[in-house]
């Protein structure tokens, strides 16, 4: 027996983007929001470094140079009409967060305070500009938590801990959804007229990540088990800074305080590869400049990783080295109070986490697997396209980490993240209000669930002669190293071989634990086969694309090539085989340049 609720909008995923969505789809339609984890512990929660608007409460700056930025930034495979929309809605969608009574860091003056980031630039000078609106080092738990106010206030109703296990599809066009409720194991169904995917990203395919143990790529997953394409899924953002062996994230924000990386010979390297913007250089130029430094020796003492500095008196002599002022044109200086009050949570991660105080100390990094950069194929609005010609699927929207507008191409600027889910998800809610308005319900199937209960009994029956853990340790051991910073062709075939060998090993796991009340082992094993679907599609869209673009670096084909590799990829799952094609880039004003760092 499966329990039946019906819904005109059902939004999947309690994050920034499911938040958001279900924010503006409630205001005329009755809106549900499923979550597998209690909203506000979603992803969103974890991000630090802040949201990207060209508000020029510090100095000058405008939406396009935010739009030529982004669109330099994605390695030009970003769609350039929906980068200028993202951008030019920005202010607006922060003065909005700020209504809603979010705490934004403050100017003296009482404006928002915002702060360099990496990629972010004064299209004049080429100087870092100041975009970053933050509050603290806690801006994403911030937006989480006031968009959560907001919807118990506007009376959305919360499925929280319901894992959502299918989307149902009725003659290409949406039903609803299959769900299992945590605490009991029952199944529920939920009709709807829209459903929304806003389910985050899939970094647990890759060993050192700073993403959180849910990104799993279920929605991702979910959609190509039901011949939809996924895009540019080779596209994968390593973050130069986490912390040593552990992944966890340091904010960007420690650079644009003026923190430094320094390789084992104590030189600050990234004047080398540079030489303008440095430390705050893309991610993807940063994270290849430290793992360069380590293959060639440079790590520190013979190891995997760099240091981090932010002490107050070497942030002091860099700046003064690099002629850093303030915006009143008076030499940038810090102390460490102030580095204190503006990255509480990252000196307080270093002192708990490692036993190192930033403050005095140095921090180990090494770059970790970070963002999602492909996923579910969208067009501006949230609807979710299925073909190269970006025919729209009635009634399906995907928002935030688990969607590909693109805005962020082949890699994405730093708070441009957080942006994404403002923006997206309040367009991607509103069309799905405006489509429940005038459809009708689609009758559904008679078992909705019966594929997805098929799905867990053969995991609590399969022979047991494998184990989950191990498949997954080996899993995100081949992803990181073959498919990671730098990829090759012998490298990727050898990841797409073990990961077939992983999917067929896969099928004879047995899960222990029988009961239904918050059985974790059954479902952490359902989302290791996701991880394994989602793992595969990333490892065969990147073997197809010989050139080197933003997060896709390839040492067998060096060079980006816009003759033949301008396009974004897009791959189905059909028969049990991979299909890939391809689509164009959408380009207005911005034709391809070189990157000049
Ligand atoms: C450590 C860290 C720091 C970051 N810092 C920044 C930053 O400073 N600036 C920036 O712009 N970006 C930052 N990012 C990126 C950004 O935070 C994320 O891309 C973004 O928050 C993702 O939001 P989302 O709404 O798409 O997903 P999430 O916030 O992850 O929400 C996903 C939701 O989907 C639900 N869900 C998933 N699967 C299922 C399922 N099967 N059934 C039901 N529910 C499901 C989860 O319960 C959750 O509620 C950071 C990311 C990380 C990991």
């Amino acid at each position: 027996m499966t329990k039946l609720h019906q819904f005109d909008v059902v939004v999947v995923g309690a994050g920034g983007a499911g938040l958001m969505a279900a924010l503006y789809a409630s205001r005329t339609a009755k809106t549900a929001v499923i979550s597998k984890l209690y909203p506000t512990r979603s992803h969103t929660g974890t991000a630090q470094g802040g949201i990207g608007a060209a508000l020029g409460n510090l100095e000058e700056d405008h939406p396009e140079w935010h739009t030529y930025d982004t669109v330099k930034g994605s390695d030009y495979l970003g769609d350039q009409d929906a980068i200028e929309f993202m951008c030019y809605e920005a202010p607006q969608a922060i003065i909005e967060l700020e209504h809603m009574g979010l705490p934004f860091d403050r100017t003296p003056d009482g404006r928002i305070s915002q702060r360099p980031f990496g990629g972010h630039t004064n299209n004049v000078t080429g100087k870092p500009v100041r975009r970053a609106c933050h509050a603290a080092d806690r801006t994403g738990h911030m937006i989480l938590q006031t968009l959560y106010q907001q919807c118990l206030k506007n009376q959305v109703t919360f499925f929280d801990e319901f894992q959502v296990l299918d989307l149902i599809l009725v003659n290409g066009r949406t039903a609803g959804v299959v769900a299992v409720e945590l605490a009991t194991g029952e199944f529920h169904t939920f009709h709807a007229k829209a459903v929304i995917f806003a389910t985050g990203g899939h970094g647990r395919i890759f060993e050192v990540t700073s993403n959180a143990y849910s990104y799993t790529g279920d929605g991702a997953a979910i959609v190509l088990r039901r011949g939809l394409p996924l895009e540019d899924m080779e596209f994968f953002q390593f973050h130069p800074t986490g912390i040593y062996k552990l992944g966890i994230l340091i904010t960007e924000g420690v650079r644009g305080e003026g923190g430094v990386l320094i390789n084992g010979l104590g030189e600050r390297f990234m004047s080398k590869y540079a030489p303008t913007v440095k430390d705050l250089a893309s991610r993807d130029v940063i994270s290849r400049a430290i793992y360069t430094e380590i293959r060639e020796g440079r790590g520190v003492n013979g190891q995997n990783y760099v240091w981090l500095d932010v002490r107050p008196e070497s942030v002091n002599q860099y700046a003064a080295m690099d002629g850093r002022t303030n915006p009143d044109g008076s030499p940038y200086t810090v102390t460490g109070e102030q580095i204190l009050t503006k990255l509480p949570d990252i000196i307080d991660f270093c002192r708990v986490y490692l036993g190192v105080d930033p403050l005095t100390e140095m921090m180990p990094v090494q770059p970790t697997a970070h963002y999602t950069m492909g996923g579910i194929p969208t067009n501006k609005y949230g609807e979710v396209v299925i073909d190269e010609k970006n025919t729209v699927l009635p009634g399906l929207y995907a928002a935030g980490e688990c969607a590909c507008v693109s805005v962020h191409g082949a890699n994405r600027l730093g708070t441009n993240s957080l942006l994404d889910l403002v923006v997206f998800g309040k367009h991607a809610g509103l069309k799905a209000a405006e489509f429940a308005k005038h459809a009708d319900f689609e009758a559904l199937p008679a078992h909705p669930e019966e594929e997805v209960r098929a799905q867990l009994e053969a995991l609590r029956n399969g022979s047991g002669r494998e184990n989950a853990f191990e498949i997954g340790r080996e899993m995100r051991k081949v992803m990181f190293e073959e498919v990671g910073i730098y990829r090759n062709e012998r490298g990727m075939r050898f990841a797409i071989e073990k990961i077939h060998e992983l999917k067929e090993r896969y099928k004879h796991i047995r899960v222990r634990d029988t009961g239904r009340i918050f059985n974790t082992e059954l479902l952490n094993a359902w989302e290791l086969g996701n991880l394994l679907d989602v793992a595969e599609v990333v490892a065969e869209s990147a073997l197809n694309r010989t050139e080197s673009r933003g997060g896709h670096s390839r040492e067998d084909y060096p060079d980006r090539d816009d003759q033949n590799w301008l396009k974004h990829t897009l791959i189905w799952k059909r028969n049990g085989h991979t299909e890939i094609s391809y689509k164009p880039v959408v380009i207005t004003k911005y034709p391809p340049k070189e990157r000049v760092y």
